[in-house]
């Protein structure tokens, strides 16, 4: 993956692939507030050895282009259900799925939770000095039993049929279900109730015209997916004896990066 470094002027810097933020590494056994995110737990379920190298080591890894026309699917989503949440009405989907009980939440601090940067919903975890946090895309209220419902919008193409089954059960959408799992965790421990289910909002571009003609189509599905919190306490234990551990842990052995830099630095010998 090719990721030159610039600065703010967007002028090519070199590259040093360190951080320079102190607040971004953590020295093992510290004591001070350490934030972790949603993002990055998810890299240490994958692999504790590169969770490890960014958050203690702190090596800058090579970051990955934006996803522009997701983004634009989200803020147009966001658009819609905001209208919503004004006038607590419920958006056209849910009257499509028979949930006219549902609602976008109403919360003064909902902007804040959406926030990934520089908020989001968070929470000390238990007596630590570890503070979880992640911003998630929204959330409803289900009127009749007063829970909040997590909600996570995804955009894809795909010709594929799209059930909830088939969804769920894709090896690709496991890293969806903990992040879902993740955000029902926060609010959880923030001491809100929760609906038994999450709901993802997908929207799946048409890849079947003759042509692109200047648009896009897309096809839009709600899919329930009933949260598991019960895993995140002991992973995130695991998840801090890594950082306070003096060992590199050990690494993913099918990630193509770490074979493909073994490689490089045997030919480059
Ligand atoms: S296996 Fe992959 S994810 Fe793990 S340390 Fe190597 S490059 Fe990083």
């Amino acid at each position: 993956m090719l990721d030159l470094k610039r600065n703010s002027k967007y002028q090519l810097v070199e590259a040093t692939g360190k951080r320079t933020r102190k607040s971004s590494i953590y020295t093992p056994k510290q004591t001070e507030d350490f934030k972790i995110s949603r993002s990055k737990f998810v890299d240490f379920l994958i692999c504790p050895r590169c969770f490890y190298l960014d958050r203690v080591g702190g090596l800058d890894a090579p970051g990955t282009p934006g996803w522009a026309l997701n983004d634009a699917t989200d803020i147009l989503y966001k658009r819609e259900f905001d209208a919503c949440r004004k006038d607590q009405t419920p958006h056209r989907l849910f009257e499509q799925h028979g949930l006219n009980h549902f609602v976008p939440y109403q919360h003064p601090e909902i902007d804040k939770w959406r926030d990934s940067m520089h908020h989001g919903l968070s929470t000390r975890f238990g007596s630590s000095n570890i503070i979880l946090f992640g911003g998630v895309d929204d959330i409803w209220l289900n009127k009749e039993s007063n829970r909040l419902i997590v909600v996570d919008y995804k955009s894809q193409s795909t010709e594929r049929e799209i059930t909830p089954y088939s969804y769920l059960n894709s090896v690709f959408k496991q890293g969806y279900k903990m992040q879902m799992d993740f955000y029902v965790y926060l609010l959880h421990e923030m001491g809100f109730k929760l609906h038994q289910d999450a709901y993802f909002v997908v929207c799946n571009g048409d890849r079947t015209p003759s042509g692109f003609n200047g648009r896009m189509n897309f096809d839009e599905y709600l899919i329930p997916y009933e949260w598991n919190i019960e895993w995140i306490h002991n992973k995130v234990i695991d998840m801090i004896d890594c950082m306070n551990s003096e060992t590199l842990p050990s690494s993913n052995e099918s990630c193509k990066n770490c074979a493909y830099s073994k490689q490089r630095a045997f030919h480059e010998m």
